[in-house]
Order: structure tokens, then C-alpha cells, then sequence
């Protein structure tokens, strides 16, 4: 409680697009991270979001559990892999909290396994729901790939002039030295 709120960086800030690194899930530092993290989910609303949004170079991810009751949503996932996705192929309309009011249909696996550090040590998440698709998502962010590498090529190219005021944005926020990220 009472973790600060972080600024969730937007496309065309590079952070988007690196691959992040694996982080000592033991480490106090990884728990403010995650605490951090919850914070600015809950304060922008969103259902998941990934360290490097808020431009940390951390294989870090919160997702809130729609299957959960209210208080208990929160699911902590440190240096989670993807051990194995299962089903038929789903579409499903996404958004991403690095793109403010974008939303398009993604077609992603049905289910996930996912092995992720908790705090006793490895373990397993086994999914075919809203939250697989969620964690998918978020393990996305971690190697620097966006929903909207997802899409077919006719639907990116459609969509890209909806993608330039994002790029203009970052480059004022650039050449007038506010934000920089680093
Ligand atoms: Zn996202």
C-alpha cells in the first residue's frame, strides 16, 4: 500500500521495445517494482501491465485475475516463460495501456502454461481464459513485441496513420527534453 504511481510510457518510447532482463524475484527492489506496478494499474485502469511500460528493464509483470473476487485480483508474475499454449486460436478485442483508446482483434492461443518465480520458488499458472490471454500480453511486453505486431498486415497498415500521433508525440516530449526516459 501507498506505492507511488509510475508514468506508463506510450509507443514510440524505446523502452517498448527492448528485451527486458530476468530480476531476482527475492530481491526488495522486485517487490516495490510489483507493488509499483499494482498501483498504476489500478489508478489507469487497466487489467495488466509489464515493467517495461513504466520503463524498467525488469521481467516483471502484475495482471489483475477477473476470476478472483475483488481484493484478491492481484497476480504477481516474476520472470515468467511460457512453458506450452494449448486450444484453438481465439480472437479477442485488446487494448494496451501504451496506447491510450486503440482497440483491435487479436488472435492469440486459447491457453497458457506459464512458470513464473513466486515467492517459495518456481510455479505454474494454467490458463485458458481472460487471464492466459492477459499474461500473454504482458509476457509480450517483456521481449519488447506489441499487440499491434499481432495484427494481420492489412489491419497494421490500415492502422498506421492512427499510430503517427503516438510517434509525434514521443518526438516532441524528445526534442523539448520533457519525459526523457532514458
Ligand atoms: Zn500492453
Amino acid at each position: 500500500m501507498g506505492a507511488r504511481v509510475a508514468r506508463i510510457r506510450r509507443y514510440g518510447n524505446r523502452c517498448l521495445r527492448r528485451r527486458a532482463r530476468s530480476v531476482d524475484a527475492a530481491d526488495r527492489r522486485t517487490r516495490e517494482l510489483l507493488d509499483t506496478l499494482w498501483a498504476t494499474l489500478l489508478a489507469d485502469g487497466g487489467v495488466g501491465l509489464a515493467a517495461p511500460q513504466i520503463n524498467r528493464d525488469c521481467r516483471v509483470v502484475v495482471v489483475m485475475d477477473p476470476e478472483r473476487p475483488l481484493g484478491e485480483q492481484r497476480l504477481d508474475l516474476v520472470n515468467p516463460v511460457i512453458l506450452e499454449t494449448f486450444g484453438p486460436s481465439v480472437a479477442f478485442e485488446e487494448g494496451c495501456l501504451s496506447f491510450p483508446g486503440l482497440y483491435r482483434t487479436v488472435w492469440r492461443p486459447q491457453g497458457a502454461v506459464v512458470e513464473f518465480d513466486g515467492p517459495q520458488g518456481k510455479q505454474t499458472l494454467r490458463d485458458d481464459g481472460l487471464k492466459a490471454r492477459i499474461v500473454l500480453h504482458e509476457i509480450d511486453h517483456l521481449d519488447g513485441i506489441l499487440f499491434i505486431d499481432r495484427l494481420p498486415f492489412w489491419t497494421r497498415l490500415l492502422l498506421s496513420p492512427r499510430l503517427i500521433p503516438f510517434l509525434m508525440s514521443e518526438y516532441w516530449r524528445k526534442i523539448s527534453g520533457k519525459g526523457r526516459s532514458g
